[in-house]
């Protein structure tokens, strides 16, 4: 099974400028270890989405592509390690140091911000982070912690059913957490 973060902004040849969604594939299997959800997808199920987006005209921007238009790349490991406890993640070289080289090499700039895979972390993750020269890490629950506030930031997975009022909502009942 491949564990693969990849978000896909897909653009379409169009005389006026069109609005299109970024898509998000978390975990790309090979086989059907999983069934597909909105954390998995087949990669033939992948390939049969693709294939359709480049037949109806839409294309797709790489990394460098994206970089060179102003978002940041950040790291979320090599396959997605699951910490276990107080321990730091498992090979981290090839976790951090690794996918932090291959991203860096493709944008041409340093890569400094990290997802923790699950949002789960801990301290002695946050060191592995700041040896590999890692700036901003980003959770996925609980609070920001004021000993590592740049190494907890809090981010929300956003509903994409959600209206905008209930968006507001879901981040002020985080900020009263
Ligand atoms: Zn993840």
């Amino acid at each position: 099974m491949l564990h693969l973060f990849i978000m896909l902004i897909f653009l379409r040849a169009a005389p006026q400028p069109v609005s299109v969604p970024v898509l998000c594939y978390h975990n790309i299997t090979a086989g059907h270890a999983h069934a597909s959800s909105s954390l998995y997808i087949s990669e033939n199920e992948l390939l049969g989405q693709m294939r359709t987006l480049s037949d109806s005209g839409y294309h797709s921007i790489c990394p460098d592509e994206l970089h060179a238009r102003g978002h940041t790349i950040g790291c979320h490991t090599w396959d997605h390690p699951r910490a276990s406890g107080d321990q730091g993640l498992p090979g981290a070289e090839r976790q951090l140091y690794q996918s932090r080289e291959t991203l860096e090499k493709i944008t041409g700039s340093a890569v400094t911000s990290f997802a923790y895979p699950f949002g789960k972390w801990n301290e002695a993750i946050v060191k592995q982070l700041q040896e590999n020269g890692f700036k901003i890490a980003f959770q996925l629950s609980g609070r920001s912690t004021s000993k590592f506030p740049q190494f907890t930031v809090r981010r929300l997975m956003v509903n994409g059913n959600w209206n905008g009022p209930r968006l507001l909502q879901e981040m002020r009942n985080l900020q009263l957490k």
